[in-house]
């Protein structure tokens, strides 16, 4: 089955979707990327687009924050993605990566006197993190301060030499501390601690991106556990403490932490309110809890 791209306003297949080595963005990490997860429900044969308006309502604010004046309404930008991904026609869980960029073909370092352009393609995508327990390290490489916690690819490369100084010291995943030293989030997800009955979770300020899972998994645990989320600063050391923690994300989905700077949370099992959250969550994104239908927009016509 083969992708497709939406490239330079048309759908196209993915292996002809090529950009020239001029582009702007390529060399300065001048553009705004999102992760949006489909998810296949067999029964119905029905593909499901979780919280995809949430996704491009965070990246229309990334492009704000480097001046790409996207070309696009949030409508238009749903439609194309559900246009590709229907084109695209696959049966299994899927990815989905638009990206807006710096797409003129001239080389300098700033913001303004260049085009942009938005691109978005589909490829099947399984676990991100292929593990149901995930073995943490806390990183050496921190978060610049006052930096602007948004999906812009430039910003990305601390979070590159994290993870990989993370699996080259044999752990599935780095935990990324703030200027502050601070916890504020995996490479490529959220945490949450829980403790004493109530969950934890950095706040903004702290560096994270505030994830679309994150404030999924905020309202499950309110509305279905009746557990509320606590916003505030956690110390590298309440990682060890912890009662249970997971991380949260569209490629990672509920991932569980058996083990932080190799000492075992939660006896290394899943916890019990993880495991609750998990199966919330794994029914909602294949739209079989009705009550969240509209964070599901389905992409095949019946
Ligand atoms: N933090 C980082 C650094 C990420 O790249 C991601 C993935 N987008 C997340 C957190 C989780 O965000 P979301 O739940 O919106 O995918």
């Amino acid at each position: 089955m083969p992708s497709y791209a939406y490239f330079k306003k048309k759908i196209i297949p993915l292996e002809q979707a090529n950009i020239n080595v001029m582009t702007n963005f390529m060399h300065y990490g001048t553009g705004v990327f999102e992760g949006i997860r489909g998810n296949w429900n067999k029964q119905r044969r029905q593909l499901y687009l979780f919280r995809l308006r949430e996704h491009y309502e965070r990246m229309l604010n990334g492009c704000q924050i480097l001046n790409i004046d996207m070309p696009y309404s949030l409508d238009e930008l749903c439609d194309i993605t559900v246009k590709v991904t229907a084109k695209s026609a696959f049966e299994e869980d899927i990815y989905v990566r638009p990206l807006a960029y710096k797409s003129s073909e001239a080389l300098g370092v700033r913001l303004h006197n260049l085009e942009a352009d938005f691109l978005v393609f589909v490829f099947p995508w399984g676990p991100y993190l292929d593990t149901d327990r995930a073995r943490c390290v806390v990183s050496s490489w921190r978060f610049p301060k006052e930096v602007p916690r948004q999906k812009l690819t430039g910003l990305y490369v601390t979070n590159a030499l994290a993870k990989t100084e993370a699996v080259s010291g044999g752990f599935d995943e780095a935990i990324m501390l703030n200027a502050d030293g601070y916890v504020a989030e995996g490479s490529g997800e959220n945490i949450f601690l829980m403790k004493n009955g109530k969950l934890i979770t950095p706040p903004g300020s702290d560096g994270p991106l505030i994830g679309i899972t994150r404030n999924t998994v905020i309202q499950l645990a309110k509305n279905e556990l009746g557990i509320d989320t606590i916003e505030r600063h956690v110390d590298r050391i309440e990682l060890y403490a912890a009662d249970e923690i997971f991380l949260t994300g569209t490629a990672a989905h509920i991932t569980p932490v058996a083990e932080i700077d190799r000492r075992k949370i939660a006896g290394g099992e899943i916890g019990p309110v993880t495991k609750k959250l998990q199966k919330l969550y794994a029914d909602i994104i294949v739209n079989k809890n009705t009550k969240y239908s509209s964070w599901c927009t389905p992409v095949y016509k019946k």
